[in-house]
């Protein structure tokens, strides 16, 4: 962890385009909310191949227009350089200064007929285009991409991204914070020195917590899967004791040195205010 320790910590929270007027709504509300905390800047995903894309710009563009800093996830399975380049340019146009690179996934049914296969190759594009203009994170996965063959392959590919200019790495969630720590030393093996944040995924839900994490290959380790499961319809208990684990983890992982965190707001303000609170981060440097 000794590489991480030397990065200024930033705090930053993710957003998804809402798909309807209420939807809508409540994202003004939550951004609003968040605002007041200060965070570096809110991101927003970006559906690869599907309707959300819009959705992502034009978020990103009312964020910024409301003056805070926006950074949208570009994913590139399925697109066109031309395409990619069209989005860069508008992002430009907008004064946004950072970018999330990703491969994205193909929605089931559509065919990857795009130019890009990978992030690395996303980033080198960027970088071809736009030079020095975007701050490029990319992502890392301290318990492995699902689609990795094995933990070393998947390491190396990682550090791809990192040769070709990315900036710094969010990371998937996770909850065990130990993957997290053997992640980051073996990239300072692998002479990877970037900042990797960590990213946070606050517990309010376990139904839907679960199918991401089966989708995702994030594991919710068992004494944490079986409590969430015994809370059954008792949703208070299941929020109080989500915060109180990942307040500690969260804790543990400062202490360590982690470079701050990315936090996966599900566009509700609360998890995150109280998260935040519990960590006291605006009184950290
Ligand atoms: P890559 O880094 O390209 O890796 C994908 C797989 O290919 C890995 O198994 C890797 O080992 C392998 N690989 C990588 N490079 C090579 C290479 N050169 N040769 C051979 N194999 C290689 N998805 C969305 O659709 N929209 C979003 O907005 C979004 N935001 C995300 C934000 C974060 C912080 C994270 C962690 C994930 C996000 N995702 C999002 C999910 C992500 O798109 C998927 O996990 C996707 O499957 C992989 O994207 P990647 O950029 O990590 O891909």
């Amino acid at each position: 962890m000794n590489t991480q320790k030397k990065y200024q910590k930033n705090f930053s929270c993710e957003f998804f385009p809402p798909k309807t007027d209420k939807g809508a709504e409540n994202l003004r509300k939550t951004l609003s909310e968040l605002a007041t905390l200060n965070p570096a800047y809110f991101s927003v995903t970006f559906g690869a191949g599907g309707s959300t894309q819009e959705g992502t710009f034009d978020t990103v563009k009312a964020i910024q227009e409301k003056g805070y800093a926006a950074a949208p996830h570009l994913s590139c399975i399925g697109s066109t350089q031309e395409g990619i380049r069209e989005l860069l340019n508008g992002y430009v146009e907008l004064g946004v200064k950072r970018i999330v690179a990703l491969r994205g996934d193909m929605p089931s049914g559509m065919r990857e007929t795009g130019e890009f296969r990978y992030a690395n190759e996303l980033v080198e594009f960027i970088r071809a285009e736009t030079g020095d203009h975007f701050h490029i994170e990319v992502a890392a996965y301290p318990e492995f991409h699902p689609q990795a063959p094995n933990a070393q392959v998947d390491m190396e590919n990682f550090a791809r991204k990192v040769k070709a200019g990315a900036n710094a790495a969010i990371t998937q969630y996770f909850y065990n914070a130990e993957a997290y720590y053997r992640f980051v030393d073996d990239c300072e093996k692998l002479g990877v020195d970037i900042p990797i944040i960590p990213g946070i995924m606050p517990i309010t839900n376990y139904s839907n917590l679960k199918r991401f994490s089966d989708m995702c290959g994030s594991e919710i380790p068992r004494w944490i899967a079986k409590r969430l499961d015994g809370y059954g319809d008792d949703k208070t208990s299941l929020v109080a004791f989500g915060e109180e684990v990942v307040t500690e983890m969260c804790h543990k992982l400062l202490d360590n040195g982690a470079p701050g965190f990315h936090f996966y707001t599900m566009n509700q303000s609360g998890p995150t205010q109280k998260l935040w609170k519990n960590l006291d981060i605006n009184n950290r440097s």
